[in-house]
Order: C-alpha cells, then sequence, then structure tokens
C-alpha cells in the first residue's frame, strides 16, 4: 500500500512537473494588424490588455494612428505590449502626434513610429526623426505602387533617416523559398480562420477546432514576391 502511494505521489509529481515545464515552454507573440484604427474601440484597449498579461504572451503589439485616448494603456503589462504607431502627416498635424509619443514614453510603452515614404512628406518626416529620442525607431514603409519612384538622392535621403529602408524598397523574390508563414506563425482572421500569412489566403484549419496545430507545417511561399516586413520578416534567408 505504501508503495502504491509512493507510486502514485511519483506519478503526480511527474505529471506537475510536465504542465509546469509545457505551460513555461509554450510561447505565442500576437500582433494585431486590424483594418482602420481599433483603439479607439475599448474592447481592443481591454483585449490587448488582457493579452499583454498572460504568462505565456510574449509580445502583445498593435498598430495603431495613435488617435486614441492612451490612459488605458497603464494598465497593460510593459514588458509584452507595445506599438507600431503610424504618423501620417496629411492627416495629423506633427506636434499633436509627438505629443502622444511623449505620454508614451512617460508611461514606459515601448513603440515605433513609421511612415508612408510618400515624397512630399519627406521633409515632414526627417523633422519627426530629428524631434523624436534616438531609442524610438523610425521607419520608412517604401511606397511602391510606382515603379522606380524614387531618385538615388531620395534614397539617399531617406536611408540617413531610417537605416533599413532597403529592405523594404524592394520586392523580396519569394516563390519557392522557405518562409516560416504557415508553421511557426500564421495569420488568423475573426472567424479563426488560419491562412499563411496576410499574403496567401490559403484556409489551412480554423483556430477554435481541434487538432488545428497539424495543419502548421514546413512551407514555401507560393507567391512571386514578398513586399511587407511583417511578411519577409519570417523569410530565413534574409535573416
Ligand atoms: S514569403 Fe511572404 S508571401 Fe510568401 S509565405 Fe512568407 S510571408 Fe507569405
Amino acid at each position: 500500500m505504501k508503495l502504491n502511494i509512493q507510486a502514485r505521489d511519483f506519478l503526480m509529481a511527474n505529471d506537475y512537473n510536465q504542465v509546469r515545464r509545457f505551460a513555461t515552454w509554450v510561447r505565442i507573440g500576437v500582433l494585431f494588424t486590424p483594418w482602420g484604427e481599433t483603439l479607439i474601440r475599448r474592447y481592443y484597449q481591454e483585449a490587448l490588455t488582457t493579452l499583454s498579461h498572460m504568462p505565456n504572451v510574449c509580445r502583445a503589439p498593435t498598430q495603431t494612428n495613435l488617435s486614441c485616448s492612451l490612459d488605458w494603456m497603464e494598465e497593460t503589462e510593459k514588458n509584452t505590449f507595445s506599438l507600431w504607431t503610424t504618423f501620417h502627416p496629411s492627416q495629423t498635424a506633427a506636434d499633436a502626434f509627438l505629443e502622444k509619443c511623449e505620454a508614451l514614453l512617460n508611461m514606459g510603452i515601448r513603440f515605433s513610429v513609421g511612415a508612408v515614404g510618400l515624397k512630399e512628406d519627406l521633409e515632414i518626416i526627417r523633422e519627426m526623426r530629428n524631434k523624436l529620442p534616438n531609442s524610438v525607431y523610425l521607419w520608412i514603409n517604401a511606397f511602391k505602387r510606382k515603379a522606380d519612384y524614387y531618385t538615388d538622392a531620395e534614397e539617399r535621403f531617406i536611408t540617413e533617416i531610417d537605416p533599413y529602408f532597403h529592405w523594404n524598397n524592394q520586392a523580396h523574390p519569394s516563390f519557392g523559398k522557405d518562409c516560416r508563414a504557415g508553421h511557426t506563425t500564421f495569420s488568423v482572421d475573426g472567424k479563426g480562420a488560419i491562412a499563411s500569412c496576410h499574403f496567401i489566403k490559403n484556409k489551412l484549419a480554423n483556430l477554435y477546432q481541434p487538432d488545428f496545430e497539424q495543419a502548421l507545417i514546413p512551407r514555401t511561399c507560393t507567391n512571386t514576391s514578398c513586399k511587407c516586413h511583417i511578411g519577409y520578416v519570417h523569410m530565413p534567408e534574409l535573416k
């Protein structure tokens, strides 16, 4: 009898250790890429706050134009929550945007500032760079709708603001190449439909169905090229 109790205790301890080990091992990062501005809605604020505190969520960032109130961010877990902010010079006054950035810095919220690299906005984007502290990365989203949009001088001008611009100012050939999309990273919509990435709308599985993870396997890209940071960042060859 004593032996049986010891065996049971051993099994429970073993199970406990295995569950604890798994629960601390499994980690997921969640990036919200909404259509439109969502942080003006309380339920998005609450969802991100909740996610940021979950022990197995390692990152909970979202895109935003900072038109929302910021007070609620005080409640987020600062090591997990962060913002991919976008400055739209034609829609937002630079000073008002900078005020919001200063508030984020005071709250200890990590963020980057992005801007679409339209030619007519380059000067104001440079001013924004000069007014932000060096700790805040300002990145320029290359305007790719017109081929050969930038002159060499403009590329140099932009690269002085954003040294990583060249990575974004090209379409990375991707057909047949390894990509983590659809394996260790995936895109999911509001209904739980899983696709490889934002740019390939293959329906792989549904997040809320059992065994969805069996659809997540190593894959190669089926698109000709990958033009967006949230896509090509998952191509191992680009490191
Ligand atoms: S390379 Fe880009 S388009 Fe292709 S699967 Fe990866 S993320 Fe998607």
